[in-house]
């Protein structure tokens, strides 16, 4: 038994936080939380005392390549790199990950398996990271966004497919594009790529295995026909409309935003290296980007947190900078806190075991700094990473 004692507790429900909280951890379990003086602490074989900072629960990220590397082209670099590298890269990104505070992410589309490969490594012991839900190879049209690292599909037949095969190879999460993007040079973000029909079928394959389903899709018409189609969430969300707003609502689909991919895109520009193609796009749809999120937390969207980490310069480790530009944009500290946990595990399927700080969790945890609903940007200093009840040094 571990008590962590005298901290401010943020427990991820969105409930007013604790002050002078005592939380108790058995094995990999949360096992009791109160304030100091309320629970037994006497048997603690470790008491740990947290006074000036905040415990929270471990940010969870819903949209991560963590194969890829941030640098100014990540899918050439992809391309060239052997198998092997890109798995050491994919390790180190993951070990940057999970330092920098957050024990869950879903890997929203890899290169040949890896992502799959070190999700169970890191599971095994072997490699040290996040717990990881992944997507494997994302279902794209052909010559459609994201083909370089995905599958090609034409046609509701190769749609299901291609769903069938990924969760052949172990997916978590069946991932289909929508429309077009900003990395994949001759492809519109605005414009629609596959098909209701092609996404239903994708759709469909994934809910008989019991999968999640994303869909990146930027344009309009794309954003809802991944509606129509029955996806769970929509990554990025670029040009919401009211209309796109209310069905999402009415069909309980969750926006993943990632504002921080236009953001270091935009911030770095062609200078650090970004493709020319992709810095010209992403300087067309930014301001629409943060409309639509602005209108979407207006309108009582499900939000849950997402980087993109992996777009040029958008680093693995510094998935903190996602809600900092949240609360920019327009969330409360505290609501920004809850997009990266309880809503975030609640998105995943898992808000039984994670995402907020009760009785019976997994210990999954983030100990800050000083006091985010202050300042947000103290979640950059890490003070100590939990995961399953272990610290991370
Ligand atoms: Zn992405």
């Amino acid at each position: 038994m571990k008590v962590l004692q005298g901290m401010l507790l943020i427990d991820g429900s969105g409930k007013e936080p604790l002050e002078n909280a005592v939380v108790v951890l058995e094995g990999d379990k949360i096992k009791a939380v109160g304030k100091a003086g309320e629970i037994d602490t006497s048997r603690a074989a470790e008491v740990i005392d947290l006074a000036g900072k905040t415990l929270l629960p471990g940010l969870i990220d819903c949209h991560v390549h963590i194969c890829l590397d941030p640098v100014g082209d990540p899918f050439a670099t992809a391309a060239r790199d052997s198998d092997a590298t890109t798995a050491f890269k994919a390790a180190r990104n993951a070990a940057r990950t999970l330092r920098g505070g957050v024990t869950t992410i879903r890997d929203m589309g890899g290169k040949n398996h890896i992502d799959l490969n070190l999700r169970d490594a890191i599971a095994q012991g072997i490699a040290l990271g996040p717990r990881i839900l992944a997507s494997g190879k994302l279902l794209t049209m052909t010559g459609g966004h994201g083909w370089m690292v995905g599958r090609e599909v034409d046609g509701p037949d190769e749609a299901r497919k291609g769903a069938r095969e990924e969760i052949k190879a172990g997916v978590d999460v069946v991932k289909i594009m929508a429309t077009g993007g900003v990395m994949t040079p001759g492809v519109e973000p605005g414009s629609p790529q596959l098909t209701v029909e092609e996404m239903r079928a994708a759709i469909e394959e994934a809910k008989k295995a019991g999968k999640i389903t994303a869909s990146h899709a930027q344009g309009l018409t794309g954003i809802k026909n991944a509606i129509r189609a029955g996806i769970d969430s929509i990554e990025h969300g670029v040009y919401l409309d009211e209309e796109a707003c209310e069905m999402m609502i009415d069909n309980n689909v969750y926006l993943v935003p990632t504002l921080a991919a236009p953001y270091w895109i935009v911030a770095k520009g062609r200078e650090a290296g970004i493709p020319e193609y992709a810095v010209a796009k992403t300087e067309k749809v930014i301001e629409t980007h943060y409309a639509s999120f602005r209108l979407a937390l207006k309108m009582g969207v499900k939000i849950a947190m997402g980087t993109d980490a992996s777009i040029p310069f958008n680093e693995h480790g510094k998935n903190y900078y996602e809600l900092k530009l949240m609360v920019q944009e327009g969330m409360t500290p505290m609501q920004a806190i809850v997009a990266a946990t309880k809503s975030a595990a609640e998105l995943l399927g898992l808000s039984n075991e994670i995402g907020t700080i009760e009785p019976g969790k997994q210990a999954d945890l983030l100990v800050v700094e000083g006091n985010p609903l202050e300042d947000i940007e103290v979640l950059a200093n890490v003070h100590q990473v939990y995961k399953g009840g272990k610290a991370i040094s």
